[in-house]
């Protein structure tokens, strides 16, 4: 019998274009259904708490082939167990954690795959750069030799119009168009991680290349202390 999660998780497969990429947003669901999904095909997968993942990551050895995504805020103190079990961190939010991971990385002889997060409109509750910020980092940005420069993910503040979402992810691409612009070494921005289940249609209409999908897969997860993760 084919489960309900089995069945979600085709249906939005078979609706993707193949230029994007799904990650599964695991973060508060069990081990069993990330088994189900891995079963289902889905072959990456985001978390937002380093310790929860890695438990949970741990448990999931016998599975090959996973990329696991770092997709909340990250603590400096917890950079470097997350540098060991996450390829890729979707959420570098400063310049700060950026030469913190880039130093951590050149240590440990890896190059983990980085999004910077950008915040079009102010928003309190979550972090990144804002649009001035991110351009006047760029040149130090470029230096973190050992970051795998990716591309940009951003996450439109709560409670917006279809239209102003809109807004914000065409404002994302546009950003990276300019990026690009700048003929810097190390960052090429190849990738849009932008969309989560309520808004990724509007994401890929926009360009996003990575969409980040939660709820719509796996159902409702409790909604206390999560705030503080996005
Ligand atoms: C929780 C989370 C998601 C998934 O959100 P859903 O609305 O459940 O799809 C995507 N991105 C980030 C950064 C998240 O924290």
């Amino acid at each position: 019998m084919t489960s309900s999660l089995t069945k979600r998780i085709r249906s939005i497969q078979d609706s993707l274009p193949e230029s994007v990429k799904l990650i599964a947003v695991s973060k508060k669901v069990s081990v069993a259904a990330m088994r189900e999904a891995y079963a289902a095909g889905i072959r990456d997968f985001g978390e937002s708490k380093v310790q929860e993942a890695t438990s949970k990551i741990e448990q999931l050895q016998d599975l090959s082939g996973i990329t696991w995504h770092f997709i909340g805020h990250l603590q400096s103190n917890k950079a470097k167990k997350a540098l060991s079990y996450f390829q890729w961190f979707h959420s570098v939010d400063s310049l700060k954690l950026a030469q913190r991971l880039n130093l951590l990385a050149s240590e440990m002889g890896i190059s983990p795959k980085v999004c910077l997060q950008v915040k079009i409109l102010p928003d309190p509750s979550k972090s990144g750069f804002t649009v001035s910020q991110l351009l006047d980092d760029l040149v130090e940005l470029n230096l973190c030799q050992s970051l795998q420069f990716e591309g940009l993910m951003t996450i439109p503040p709560l409670g917006l119009e279809t239209p102003e979402v809109m807004k914000v992810f065409n404002q994302t691409r546009e950003l990276a168009t300019k990026i690009d612009r700048r003929n810097l070494e190390n960052i090429k921005i190849k990738q849009l991680s932008m969309g989560m289940s309520q808004d990724y249609q509007l994401a890929i209409q926009s360009g996003a290349t990575m969409i980040r999908l939660g709820t719509i897969l796996f159902g409702e997860r409790q909604l206390e202390s999560e705030k503080d993760e996005v």
